[in-house]
């Protein structure tokens, strides 16, 4: 127990809900402080929607996504929990756009920036002025600024001309937003350029889902309880209705039963957790984000290198103006680049990701889609002999990636608390749908408990 450790009082565990990032972290903040904790997760593995399943040795990530190594608190995280940072795979900085077939490398490099011919010169120095400008802002102040509007509005106040937008922010962005409509809040644009502009962008050697697995291995080695495949039903407030301190858990072999704790810490997926607070606190229940943003990720395992860059490429055809969608897919990665780079014995590992609503179908995501980015892979790579030799391997859809977040979200946001003192909620659902967002709101919510569980210890004492 470190000396800012929670005093002994109700040394029964906090049940946490959830074993996403935002669960765990709150889990490794509480049981690192000396306090109890019993996690439970509905599904078999951890880590939520940060997970990497492994095939003949490449690891494919469910849904295309990426760390900034810039994220305060999953930084801080990840350097408690003793994540290895000789794992840590950096991408190189910029993307390659795929304009009318043809490529155009955009890199923060000046050098590479100026032989851009997706933006005007003026463009390339207002990126720059934008890139300095959320550099000196803090993160808190730019959640905290009054103004907010769609990031295509903000863009085009900053001065940027109709054509960067379409052929260079549209398809960039929809990658980070899962939406092109460019109208996601500004200062979520803002927070995601600052952390693009302030480090690295990265994954792990063996995929996003190392994180979450280290942090359980450090939950676990703490004395933290994580019981998996146990999925929270319901809240069971007490008799006299003014705690909730106790959940219903179903087992896998059709079981319930009933766990007693000194807190509980809904940290679910969005529409999870609003099914369970709806009971018991409706008006924060109706504050938390539902509209869900869905994510297509396919993965091929290629025998030969299609490109060298570790960097992504970005379907500017799929998003522009006219051109919108029609090949249905907004980036590709081949991402053995970056987590293996150089080494050829398990193949290539390829990802192509979708935001079309098409793929809702079953039938348009395994069999029209992949045949639709091979073909345009094919274009991109003439000798490659890509549609040859391409092993699908992964259909992944999700459609729940991320929340929309419209201007004015985050002021509509639940925070941890609840009406109960000894019920906090946690999640990307009370900051930001991101990595960073789960992580310091999980942290939060373990915060907020130690004080409640610190008064409840005060007033035992002084009840005698
Ligand atoms: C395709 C895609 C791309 C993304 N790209 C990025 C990116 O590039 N960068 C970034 O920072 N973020 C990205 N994100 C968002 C980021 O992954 C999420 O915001 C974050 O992981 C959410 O974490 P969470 O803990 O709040 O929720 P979740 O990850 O949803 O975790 C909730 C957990 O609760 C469990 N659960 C649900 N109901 C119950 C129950 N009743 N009982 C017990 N357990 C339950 C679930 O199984 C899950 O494990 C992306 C997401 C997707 C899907």
């Amino acid at each position: 127990m470190n000396a800012s450790a929670t005093p002994p009082g109700d040394q029964r565990p906090v049940l946490i809900i959830g074993g996403g990032m935002a669960g765990l972290a709150c889990a490794y903040r509480l049981v690192t402080a000396g306090v109890p904790v019993r996690l439970f997760e509905a599904s078999n593995y951890l880590g939520g929607r940060v997970h990497t399943r492994m095939r003949d040795g490449l690891p494919i990530d469910d849904g295309f996504q990426v760390l900034f190594r810039a994220y305060p608190e999953t930084r801080r995280l990840m350097d408690d929990v003793g994540f290895g940072a000789a794992l840590i795979r950096p991408y190189d900085r910029g993307a390659i756009c795929y304009d009318y077939g043809a490529p155009f490398t955009f890199s923060t490099n000046p050098k590479d920036l100026l032989t851009f011919r997706l933006m005007s010169l003026a463009d390339k120095a207002r990126l720059g002025a934008l890139g300095a400008s959320v550099l000196r802002t803090h993160i808190a102040d730019i959640w905290a600024d009054t103004r907010d509007e769609p990031t295509e509005a903000y863009l085009r106040r900053f001065g940027f001309s109709a054509e960067s937008i379409e052929r260079f922010f549209r398809p960039f962005f929809t990658g980070i937003f899962l939406n092109a409509a460019l109208d996601t809040s500004s200062k979520n644009f803002r927070f995601v350029y600052k952390m693009l502009a302030s480090g690295q962008t990265v994954t792990t050697r063996d995929g996003l889902g190392a994180i979450p697995q280290v942090i359980a291995a450090a939950v676990r080695k703490a004395g933290g309880v994580i019981e998996m495949e146990a999925r929270a039903t319901a809240l069971i407030p007490s008799e006299d209705g003014t705690r909730i301190t106790a959940i219903e858990i179903a087992r896998p072999d059709g079981a319930t039963d009933r766990v007693e704790g000194s807190a509980v810490v809904v940290a679910a997926t969005p529409p999870e957790a609003r099914r369970l607070l709806e009971p018991h606190d409706a008006p924060v229940a109706r504050r938390i984000p539902t509209i869900g943003l869905p994510s297509t990720t396919l993965a091929w395992k290629l025998p030969r290198s299609l490109y060298p860059d570790k960097k992504i490429l970005v379907n500017s055809d799929a998003l522009a103006g006219t051109r919108r969608m029609e090949t249905g897919f907004h980036l590709a990665m081949q991402i053995t680049n970056a987590t293996h780079p150089g080494r050829t014995e398990h193949g290539y590992l390829l990802v192509a990701a979708s935001i079309a609503e098409a793929c809702a179908d079953e039938g348009y995501r395994r069999e029209i889609l992949p045949r639709a980015v091979l073909a345009t892979l094919a274009k991109w790579f003439p000798h490659s002999g890509i549609e040859q030799g391409a092993d699908l391997v992964d259909v992944h859809y999700t459609a729940f990636g991320q929340y929309a977040q419209p201007p004015g979200t985050r002021e509509r946001l639940p925070s941890n608390r609840t009406r109960f003192p000894t019920l906090m909620l946690a999640g990307e659902v009370t900051e930001s749908s991101s990595i960073e967002g789960a992580v310091v709101s999980g942290t939060r919510a373990a915060e907020l408990i130690r004080t409640t569980l610190r008064a409840d210890a005060r007033m035992m004492i002084v009840g005698g």
